[in-house]
């Protein structure tokens, strides 16, 4: 059995269900299967649990781990970075050297406007940042009454008050009294739910003039900012037609309302583009980015800041009062800094574009786009979906919906694949550095569940 911090498993996971709180998770369940089910180590794209089972983990940790496992360099760079400087705060205008380098190679990545960088520990803590400064700005610019924000209903922002607030989740905002008062949601761009059948296109210009007409309904003086992840991953892998963005940048624009572009998990590569933004083609006024920065080998998240909002902090002489005691960790920042170096030496980026993203599409169109169970298999570069259908042809859903997808995850896993279900779909984003090898088991796997779970389905 395996043993880990002198505790064997078995011993874990009753440690476990007596006093740990795992994230997201429901507290009867944990009771119910004896405990989580512990993680013990990883190498590549392949995790192993205490039991000794492995399994190719197509979910890249949290959509993260882009870099894959047992990454020695940035291990012995946390090392060199702990034994020379452990911890200085970035507060009072202080800094130490990994932050200023990380923000300069970050800005340099960004392009642009988007010259200065913010740092805190995790996404949610990013979408705070940007709540706190959106307001901020427009007070400073003499328009105070710019606070609502208006974002996608079923977007994933973050866990915390604001960034769950900014989510459009509702069986997150039941608990503790969410949305807060001014965030405003709108229809999501998720076409096969929402306009089946429909042309793409119209659905899009459908899409983006919902938020054009909240704008109009609060009163375009009273928006301050517009915000949504260029693919939503939490949500279950919705891609936007192509030309959604463009609409919702140019409606942005003529109402002069700030763009932020929610890049924690399309960031660094996973749509084949360093920033989803950049695949899509426009240009944000503030970016979210947290998770591929340091591969979640340590936590660390960052908010990149256009030149006007800049400008104007620094024409007021007003402080920013915010910030964490980690913005701008020095080790974390150094992981990061490494990070960026693996992504660029092994050319993740362009690989994923042209290789593996192209792979993962050809592959899921021709094994599980024509599976009975299947109503849609789609991805973008290195995130995916494939959605679960009661009739081929139709996007009608076995019972009342969302029964399907946790009973195929349920066959990936028992297989050997980590997969996550997401109401009616099965998700998927593994590392960036996923083989052909790894993809096709990956496809086969999901294909091998879903004739599992047919049987149990019909
Ligand atoms: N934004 C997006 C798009 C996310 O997917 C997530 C997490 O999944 C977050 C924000 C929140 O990040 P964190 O869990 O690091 O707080």
């Amino acid at each position: 059995m395996t043993t880990v911090r002198n505790h064997d498993i078995a011993t874990l996971r009753q440690l476990d269900m007596a006093h740990h709180l795992p994230a997201q998770s429901s507290y009867a369940l944990q009771q119910q299967l004896g405990g989580s089910r512990v993680i013990t180590h990883a190498r590549g794209c392949t995790i192993t649990d205490g039991e000794g089972h492995s399994l190719l983990d197509g979910m890249a940790g949290l959509w993260c781990v882009n870099v894959g496992y047992g990454r020695e360099e940035l291990a012995e760079v946390a090392r060199a970075q702990m034994l020379e400087l452990p911890f200085y705060n970035t507060f009072f205008r202080t800094a130490t050297p990994p932050p200023i380098e990380l923000a300069a190679r970050l800005a340099g990545l960004l392009g642009g406007d988007l010259q200065h960088v913010f740092f805190n520990n995790s996404g949610s803590e990013s979408n705070d940042t940007v709540f706190r400064l959106v307001r901020t700005y427009w007070a400073l610019k003499g328009q105070p009454q710019r606070t609502v924000f208006i974002s996608r209903r079923n977007a994933y922002h973050g866990s915390t008050v604001a960034s769950a607030s900014l989510g459009g989740m509702d069986f997150m905002h039941v608990q503790g009294g969410m949305p807060i008062p001014g965030v405003e949601h709108v229809m999501q761009p998720y076409h096969f739910g929402e306009g089946f059948g429909e042309d793409p296109e119209s659905f899009a210009a459908r899409a983006a003039a919902a938020i054009e007409e909240r704008i109009l309904a609060v009163g375009p003086e009273n928006v301050a900012a517009f915000i949504g992840e260029p693919v939503q991953g939490a949500g279950g892998v919705i891609i936007p037609p192509p030309t959604y963005w463009q609409r919702v940048e140019a409606i942005c624009r003529k109402y002069g309302i700030l763009l932020v572009s929610d890049e924690v998990i399309c960031g660094f590569g996973r749509l084949g583009a360093w920033f989803g933004f950049q695949h899509f083609g426009f240009t944000p006024d503030i970016v979210s980015m947290a998770k591929g920065l340091s591969s979640g080998y340590l936590p660390i998240s960052a908010t990149g800041v256009s030149r006007e909002i800049v400008e104007t902090l620094r024409a007021s002489g007003e402080e920013f009062t915010h910030g964490y005691t980690y913005s701008g960790h020095p080790v974390c920042a150094a992981v990061a800094l490494r990070n960026l170096d693996i992504i660029e030496r092994e050319d993740l980026v362009g690989r994923t574009a042209r290789d593996t993203g192209p792979y993962l599409a050809a592959a899921l169109a021709e094994r599980l786009a024509p599976h009975p169970l299947v109503g849609e298999a789609r991805s973008l570069g290195l995130i995916g979906a494939v959605e679960i259908v009661a009739e081929k042809g139709t996007n009608r859903r076995h019972g009342k919906g969302g029964q399907a997808a946790p009973i195929v995850r349920d066959h990936c896993i028992a297989r050997g694949l980590m997969v996550r279900a997401v109401r009616d779909a099965i998700v998927m984003s593994p590392p960036l550095v996923i083989s052909h090898a790894e993809i096709d088991q990956l496809v086969d796997t999901i294909k091998a569940a879903l004739d599992a779970a047919q049987a149990e389905l019909a």
